[in-house]
């Protein structure tokens, strides 16, 4: 899914929750950090094509993240916002990829497996049944975003101003 299918997921999720906007932030940030993986195309798309998808995409590194951040910053609220904003990413990618152009699973169980985590791969639909789910999806996250933004409730508020 594209960032801002992922990020308007995340969103309304965390509208539905009404998450004080700390917590807000960090689920919609962690929705899009799990490709950050995506600079690595400056080492040329033969390297993006290999690593996308790969350790970004764990589960367990995701888990030992907001573990360790937890301490730090004496919260629960933010690290597990962090983890259900990656999580939910790796869902979408592990639910509905179909490796259009990059490979379609992710490495969500490294570093225990690097076997590729696709629903694809396990049920017997045809590949255009998960592309048509795919675009319906993303058609509705878009559709979302406009109407919010016509409601003049716009998805990028949160960001804007203190953390009330
Ligand atoms: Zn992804």
């Amino acid at each position: 899914m594209d960032p801002l299918g992922h990020y308007m997921l995340a969103w309304l999720i965390g509208r539905r929750m009404k998450l004080k906007r700390p917590a807000y932030r960090a689920l919609t940030l962690a929705s899009l950090l799990p490709d950050i993986d995506a600079v690595t195309l400056i080492f040329g798309m033969d390297f993006l094509l290999k690593y996308h998808a790969t350790l970004s995409h764990s589960l367990v590194l995701w888990l030992l993240l907001a573990l360790t951040v937890s301490p730090l910053l004496r919260s629960w609220r933010i690290p597990l916002a962090l983890l259900l904003g990656a999580y939910l990413h790796i869902l979408v990618d592990i639910l509905l990829n179909t490796g259009i152009i990059f490979r379609g699973g992710v490495w969500c169980l490294w570093p225990f497996s690097e076997a590729e985590c696709l629903l694809a791969y396990h049920i017997n639909v045809p590949t255009i049944a998960f592309r048509a789910v795919y675009i319906s999806l993303e058609i509705l996250l878009y559709s979302a975003a406009i109407y919010f933004i016509w409601k003049r409730e716009y998805p990028w508020e949160i960001w804007i101003g203190g953390c009330r």
